[in-house]
């Protein structure tokens, strides 16, 4: 009897040791400039090194393919060709194509790929942004069409129906990485990982201590990172789409660089700050950029009515709205007291 209750401590504490000691895990964490932006990553497990590292290299071959700064890539192939014919892509290409259409005909066109003469135009995330000739934007808007983009699965080929229409991939593209990455962490066998693409937060599983990882959702208005509130996730993606993440002033006004694919001109809903949080991060990122031009009236019903997708909005009045299912998981604290959290509508 007293040799089996010396077992059964000895047996507790060892399990006490085990969950402690998973629980202090070290993570090992990386910083890189990929795809325009900074990926830091924060992963756990083994292995931990080796998937960075993997994560790092798919990051860069999704760059190439999907970026239109590189002459090689998907993307500029499709355009250099466009009205020409079809040419061949690679499968992630193709998915992220088949995901933009998809989105596009869901949101009514605000998200639409097809923008990329208009994102050319206005140059926001270029060292020469400018505000474009009118007639040059109405000109421009007439080869806006994402009905325009031809996908052919079997010959794993695409292409845009008429010549000098130009896609930009850059409001989906991060999505695609985030899933990739996560795809990637389970391969090496990780069970608890964070990612983040420059605003494209995905996390994999808790903690290692079993508690939900916590997101911060920036301040629009606040230059040094500061928050609004936090969102607690588990296995979920995290995607803001923002006014203050790449713009220019000019004569008071800023010109952001999420396009409103209806009038050629930065979007000028009545939002600032768009999140979505869902499983699916190449569906989260479509959803912010479009319910960011969808405005904050329709993006609620839009994504109260999405299985599986939350959302929290911040307008140009400065209150912060949070779909019905982020109730028990967001908690608003902002700093800076300009914030107001409208909870229920
Ligand atoms: P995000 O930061 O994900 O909201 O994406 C913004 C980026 O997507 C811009 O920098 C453009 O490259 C591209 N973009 C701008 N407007 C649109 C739009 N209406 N639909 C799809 N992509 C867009
Ligand atoms: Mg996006």
């Amino acid at each position: 009897m007293y040799k089996t209750l010396k077992v059964a401590i000895l047996v507790i504490i060892l399990i006490i040791a085990l969950v402690a000691c998973k629980g202090w895990q070290k993570p090992v964490e990386s910083e890189n400039f990929l795809m325009g932006t900074i990926i830091s990553q924060r992963v756990y497990g083994k292995n931990a090194q080796k998937a960075i590292d993997a994560v790092n290299r798919r990051i860069l071959e999704l760059e190439e393919l999907m970026t239109v700064n590189r002459s090689a890539g998907d993307a500029s192939k499709i355009n250099e060709m466009s009205g020409k014919s079809l040419v061949p892509i690679d499968q992630s290409t193709l998915q992220v194509l088949k995901k933009a259409v998809y989105f596009s005909r869901l949101t009514g066109g605000a998200f639409d790929v097809t923008v990329g003469k208009i994102v050319q135009l206005w140059g926001i995330s270029t060292d020469n942004p400018n505000v474009p000739d009118k007639q040059e934007i109405l000109d421009s808007l007439k080869l806006v069409n994402y009905e325009d983009i031809i996908i052919d699965e079997y010959s794993c080929s695409a292409g845009l129906r008429y010549e000098n229409q130009s896609i930009d991939l850059g409001g989906i593209a991060k999505g695609y990485a985030g899933d990739e990455a996560i795809r990637l962490y389970k391969e090496y066998g990780i069970t608890s990982a964070y990612i983040n693409l420059g605003g494209n937060v995905v996390v994999l599983g808790k903690k290692p201590d079993g508690s939900p990882w916590r997101i911060g959702i920036q301040n629009p208005r606040s230059s040094n990172g500061k928050y609004i509130g936090i969102v607690e996730v588990a296995d979920k993606t995290v995607v803001t789409s923002g006014d203050y993440e790449r713009f220019f002033e000019k004569d008071g006004v800023r010109y952001h660089h999420i396009i409103d694919p209806k009038t050629g001109y930065p979007s000028n809903s009545d939002l600032i700050s768009s999140t979505i949080i869902a499983d699916v991060s190449v569906d989260a990122d479509a959803l912010s950029t479009s319910t960011f031009i969808m405005g904050l009236e329709k993006s609620i019903d839009f994504v109260e009515n999405l299985e599986g997708v939350e959302g929290i909005f911040i307008t140009k009045d400065k209150k912060v709205y949070a779909t019905s299912g982020l109730r028990d998981s967001f908690r608003f604290s902002d700093e800076s007291g300009e914030f107001e959290y409208v909870e229920k509508r």
